[in-house]
């Protein structure tokens, strides 16, 4: 069976992350990876589901505003569809790690979320992310991750040290894989 939905992380897979552990509070501030373009137009082709889920404790620290984050995802959406790999819908978890809530990963919620907005399947869809916590959301919600060595990416392949988890160099690489129905029917986790 081939993947029809992807959930995918936002920092560290889309775009660079912040530096020293900050935010991304201007849209001037949002950096795509190399070869995250591409991957989204990869999938787009393919027929693939694109969803984001994101945390964004940022909000909740009070370090950034909701309106900040909306400008910076404007522009993310805006030049994702630009090229030819629109995204299907975000999700964002804005709480601070103290709140508590159900949506901050490692916390199944967004991927939930995302699982009931797309109709397609649990087992057709993949989550995709740089760090254990987004392998850990997917987990917890039943569906299967991969990982890219982007991001924290290569810092968490070397902690997981051999764990069967699917690890590609960046997004276009791993949408090239998803595309050719390379990856199919994973293991789930
Ligand atoms: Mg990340
Ligand atoms: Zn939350």
């Amino acid at each position: 069976m081939k993947y029809r939905h992807v959930i995918l992380d936002r920092d560290g897979v889309l775009n660079r992350e912040a530096p020293r552990a900050g935010y991304i509070r201007d849209p001037r501030e949002f950096e795509w990876l190399p070869g995250a373009l591409e991957g989204l137009a990869a999938l787009r082709r393919a027929g693939v589901r694109i969803s984001i889920a994101t945390n964004q404790s940022g909000v909740g620290r009070g370090l950034m505003t909701a309106a900040e984050l909306e400008a910076v995802h404007a522009r993310m959406l805006a030049e994702a569809a630009a090229s030819g790999g629109a995204l299907d819908a975000v999700f964002v978890c804005p709480h601070a790690p103290e709140a508590g809530c159900g949506c901050r990963k490692p916390a199944p919620g967004l991927i939930d979320a995302a699982l009931a907005s797309g109709g397609v399947s649990a087992a057709e869809t993949l989550a995709v992310g740089d760090d254990e916590r987004d392998l850990e959301a997917a987990a917890r919600a039943g569906i299967a991750a991969a990982l890219v060595r982007t991001g924290k990416g290569r810092e968490t392949e070397m902690r997981l040290c051999g764990a069967r988890v699917p690890t590609y160099d960046d997004l276009r690489a791993l949408a090239q894989a998803i595309a050719a129905g390379a990856l199919t029917g994973l293991e789930k986790p």
